[in-house]
């Protein structure tokens, strides 16, 4: 499961990395990231639900927007 954060989209409201921690976190241009240690997506369990969360579909699963 490949996942990706469009930073052209993400407005930094950090709710992806409060429900998925393991997976996104916070950087210096105030917007989300990949972990770059972030385990596989499919193993957090949470990957989808954060992109489900995200409010303005900033998060990309294999290519798709959630
Ligand atoms: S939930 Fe979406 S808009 Fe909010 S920080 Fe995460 S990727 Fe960005």
């Amino acid at each position: 499961m490949d996942v990706y954060v469009d930073p052209d989209k993400c407005i930094g409201c950090e709710i992806c990395v409060n429900a998925c921690p393991d997976i996104f976190e916070m950087q210096a241009d105030g917007l989300s990231h990949v972990k770059e240690d972030a385990a596989a997506c499919e193993q957090e369990g949470c990957c989808e639900e954060a992109a489900e969360l995200c409010p303005t579909d900033a998060i990309f699963i294999n290519g798709e927007p959630r």
